[in-house]
């Protein structure tokens, strides 16, 4: 665990460039302008993002001009588009002893990206949680987690930079985990997929509909399967299962434990284990990026179907009574 050591300031001798102003980009971009990092946003001619960099007082370059100006390039547009901006953008204009950081390792693990075979270096920085907290909590002074990885440091600096960069976004109070862009990309993808957007959810859903199906309200069964879930999570976020367990009653606990017992099995066991396999083959990868290339039709189609279903419109029907 690496965290704040002496001050290290060797990001202030690179020329930083935040690629993309979105979810991560804004955050990462502000966090260091606070910080009293020179930082410039780059953004392709005519993007709809620049107009608000530009407002909350950042330098915007294209990438032609970035890409000559700027030697340290943190890379946060989205993971399907990174392989074909690499292309269109980078490759040709790269210098020696750049520097790519990226907040997720798809597109270089499993997207086809070829950054390898140039001189540059190429690390990994990425805040174990949304760029919205890792905002906030710069502001609030806490900081937020992250993860590092070192893939190729060719300047024989970029460890000592990933370091100083990262106490300037925020990611240096709570201490960064050294890991490999392989680790982070896989257990990342398992991770959002099951635990936390995927199977959770759908969990979620499925005791939601039990509930309904008996002919209990909605509102009644939206409360204690979706809503509740907020303070249970931000339990475990503050003190971990175990202090959990302890914050609720004897009665959840013990009920939880003889529902887990009767519910799964070992055959759910060894599908999450196949699961994973999908996900270290590449096949995961390679259906990603069918999909996006169709357009995302299924991703569409599964977001309008949960927001027409009745859990969507029992959740849309209790914000406007003031509920949530
Ligand atoms: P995002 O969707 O919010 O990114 C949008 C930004 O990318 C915008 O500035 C937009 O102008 C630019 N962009 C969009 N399409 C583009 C294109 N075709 N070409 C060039 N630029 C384009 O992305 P994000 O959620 O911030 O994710 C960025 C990276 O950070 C990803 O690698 C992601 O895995 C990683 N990450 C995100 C979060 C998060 O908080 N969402 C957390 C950890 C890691
Ligand atoms: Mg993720």
């Amino acid at each position: 665990m690496i965290k704040i050591d002496g001050k290290n300031e060797s990001i202030k001798k690179r020329k930083v460039a935040v690629i993309g102003y979105g979810n991560q980009g804004r955050p990462q971009a502000l966090n260091l302008k606070d910080g009293g990092i020179d930082a410039t946003v780059i953004l392709r001619k005519g993007s709809p993002s620049a107009s608000l960099a530009v407002k909350e007082g950042l330098r915007v370059l294209n990438p032609e001009e970035g890409m000559k100006k700027c030697d340290f390039f943190i890379v946060l547009i989205p993971d399907e588009v990174q392989t074909d901006f690499f292309k269109e953008h980078v490759y040709h204009r790269i210098r020696e002893e750049q520097s790519f950081v990226f907040a997720h390792g798809f597109s270089y693990v499993f997207g086809g990206l070829e950054l390898k075979k140039y001189p540059v270096d190429i690390g990994l920085l990425s805040p174990k949680g949304p760029g919205k907290a890792l905002r906030e909590r710069f502001l609030s002074g806490e900081g937020l987690p992250g993860v590092m990885a070192v893939e190729k440091d060719f300047t024989g600096l970029l460890r000592e930079n990933l370091i100083s960069y990262a106490f300037y976004v925020g990611l240096l109070q709570k201490g960064l985990f050294e890991t490999t862009f392989r680790e982070e990309t896989v257990c990342d993808l398992f991770g959002e997929q099951i635990s936390l957007c995927g199977l959770t959810v759908d969990v979620m859903k499925r005791s939601f509909s039990a509930l309904v199906r008996r002919g209990y309200s909605a509102e009644m069964a939206y409360f204690e399967t979706v809503f509740e879930m907020k303070a249970i999570v931000d339990l475990i976020y503050k003190d971990g299962l175990e202090g959990m367990r302890k914050a609720i009653s004897d009665t959840a606990e013990f009920g939880a434990y003889l529902a887990v017992e009767e519910l799964t099995d070992k055959k759910m066991d060894r599908r999450l284990d196949q699961w994973l396999d999908g996900i270290e083959s590449g096949d995961f990868a390679r259906r990603w990026i069918e999909e996006y290339g169709k357009g995302k039709e299924k991703l569409y189609f599964e977001r309008k179907s949960e927001k027409e279903s009745l859990i969507g419109r029992t959740e849309r029907a209790m914000k406007e009574k003031g509920y949530l």
